[in-house]
């Protein structure tokens, strides 16, 4: 099993994860032709994509999915919420819709949605799993959960969310309903609080931790590092950083 990220950020994001002859796309955020660009990029015909699955419907996770899907003829999952929102502009395509607490398989993966607070109509992220490793994907959540803690316990793999730091939110010249937006209990999690989740999970079996959907303005990959580091008592090297131009590299299981 491995994982790869296309891209991440507020302007557009997308991850890779295949195991046997399966390969999924976790949201497109990116224009169809850019998104085929950047797939490639990681060695992967866009047309052997089984499915793309949609977190929930905000451009930077949903924006690219009805072009990609309908070029390269790629079925859709997103929970009944997301497929309300985007009613028409989903309307042509090859749709799954399921439940947020409703696990499910596309060819040799087992895929695990877990609902989670976001200022979206019905926000999921994934817990995706091949029978032997799980890799647990967490961005867009304004605040933990006890469930969500339960699920990503164990993985083996976790593309965790580290938006902002708190002291550079505050300081920066966003808007202040921006920023309250950002840093409420459906906007997006900081530093500190990837730190504290990472903390209190079962961690006996991870081997990969990429912090992802940093903000360009209110973080730097050195904060995120040094954070996830010292939640798990690592060097700062080892934690990843995916990046809004090229996302991050193939990661083994
Ligand atoms: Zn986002
Ligand atoms: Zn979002």
């Amino acid at each position: 099993m491995r994982f790869a990220s296309i891209g991440s950020g507020s302007e557009g994001n997308g991850l890779l994860v295949e195991a046997g002859a399966t390969r999924v796309l976790i949201d497109c955020g990116f224009g169809a032709r850019d998104a085929a660009t950047r797939v490639r990029r990681l060695g992967v015909d866009p047309d052997t994509i089984a499915a793309i699955l949609v977190t929930h419907e905000h451009a930077d996770h949903a924006g690219g999915v009805a072009a990609f899907s309908a070029k390269h003829q790629i079925p859709v999952w997103a929970t009944f919420g997301t497929l309300h929102v985007m009613g028409e502009r989903f309307a042509a395509l090859d749709v799954f819709g399921f439940d947020s607490h409703d696990t499910f398989t596309v060819g040799d993966l087992c895929v695990q949605p877990f609902p989670v607070p976001h200022d979206a109509r019905e926000p999921v992220q994934f817990v995706i799993g091949d029978g032997a490793h799980r890799v647990g994907v967490l961005t867009d959540i304004g605040n933990t959960t006890p469930y969500v803690e339960q699920t990503l316990s164990g993985c083996d793999a976790l593309v965790l969310e580290c938006n902002h730091d708190p002291g550079m939110l505050a300081g920066s010249d966003y808007p202040f309903p921006l920023k309250q937006r950002i840093a409420g209990r459906y906007g997006h999690l900081d530093n500190d609080g990837a730190a504290t989740l990472l903390g209190a999970i079962d961690r006996s079996r991870l081997q990969h931790v990429i912090a992802a959907h940093l903000s360009r303005q209110n973080n730097t990959p050195e904060k995120a590092r040094a954070a996830l580091a010292a939640a798990l008592d690592c060097a700062p090297e080892w934690i990843g950083v995916a990046d809004q131009a090229s996302g991050f590299d193939w990661r083994s299981l």
